[in-house]
């Protein structure tokens, strides 16, 4: 049986992308997986309906995480139906890309709410619950440009090196409670977001990728769901890039 079974997994952003592929993992291990949306009611509604088919349960709430008031709201909501919370995968994030120079003061902004004081608003209202279960799993998606830095990044580069400090400092923080937090970096992966950058960067950067292609959200995934399971249970505070060699 899998370790995942019935255990309850919370994803913000799951409507779509990468955060959609790792409500559907979940989903096939027999989790009760619970993921968030911010605008996409029908393709969330879709969802849910698919992991219900896969004979799990599945429950799409809206809650924008740039919302405090909201998050907290949200986790009375899950620990209340629920009565635990074994996996978080703060996954919800936008990008604004433009050079510094054109970037507005609200295009910052917009990318640091979303991307880095949206993990503080879903996260801090978990820690409690999941310092008094004694165990559980955090996992940030992060992003190679939070590493190495991308130009017409800086707001969203910013955002996701600020997620890799969250996620190292938390680790140190809760891992005398059982609780481990790790990150995921992807690269390039095929979603709705890579529509949002321009041609000419996308057909630069392919051929620079070891690998050959993009990658699959389900590709990420697997690696989620690999820093949630036993079989990472000695790995706490690392940040693990799933980006086809693009960043080595
Ligand atoms: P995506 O296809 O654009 O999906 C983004 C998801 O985040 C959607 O479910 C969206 O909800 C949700 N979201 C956006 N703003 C939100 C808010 N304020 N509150 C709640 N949910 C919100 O993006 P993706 O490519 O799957 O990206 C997922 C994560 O991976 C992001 O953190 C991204 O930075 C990271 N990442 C992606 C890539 C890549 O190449 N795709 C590379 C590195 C890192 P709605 O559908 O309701 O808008």
């Amino acid at each position: 049986m899998s370790e995942f079974k019935d255990k309850v997994v919370l994803i913000t952003g799951g409507s779509r992308g990468i955060g959609k592929a790792c409500a559907l993992a979940f989903a096939r291990e027999g989790a009760n997986v619970i993921f968030t949306y911010n605008k996409s009611k029908k393709q969330a509604q879709a969802l849910e309906d698919e992991i219900k088919s896969l004979g799990a349960k599945g429950l799409g709430l809206q809650a924008d995480v740039r919302d405090y008031q909201r998050c907290q709201q949200l986790s009375e909501e899950i620990m209340d139906k629920f009565g635990q919370i074994d996996v978080l995968v703060n996954n919800a994030g936008i990008i604004k890309d433009k050079a510094l120079m054109m970037m507005s003061k609200q295009d910052w902004q917009d990318v640091i709410d979303t991307n880095l004081s949206g993990i503080f608003n879903v996260t801090k209202n978990f820690i409690i619950s999941f310092m008094k279960q004694k165990q559980g799993n955090i996992i940030n998606i992060t992003s190679l440009s939070g590493i190495i830095g991308t130009p017409r990044q800086v707001n969203y580069s910013s955002s996701k090196g600020g997620v890799i400090s969250f996620t190292r400092s938390l680790a140190r923080e809760v891992a005398g409670f059982g609780i481990r937090v790790n990150a995921v970096a992807p690269g390039f992966v095929q979603t709705d977001m890579l529509d949002d950058l321009k041609d000419e960067y996308i057909n630069d950067i392919k051929p620079q990728i070891p690998l050959g292609r993009f990658g699959e959200p389900c590709e990420v995934a697997k690696v989620v769901l690999f820093l949630a399971s036993q079989r990472s249970e000695y790995i706490t505070g690392q940040i693990l890039r799933v980006d086809g060699g693009l960043g080595m």
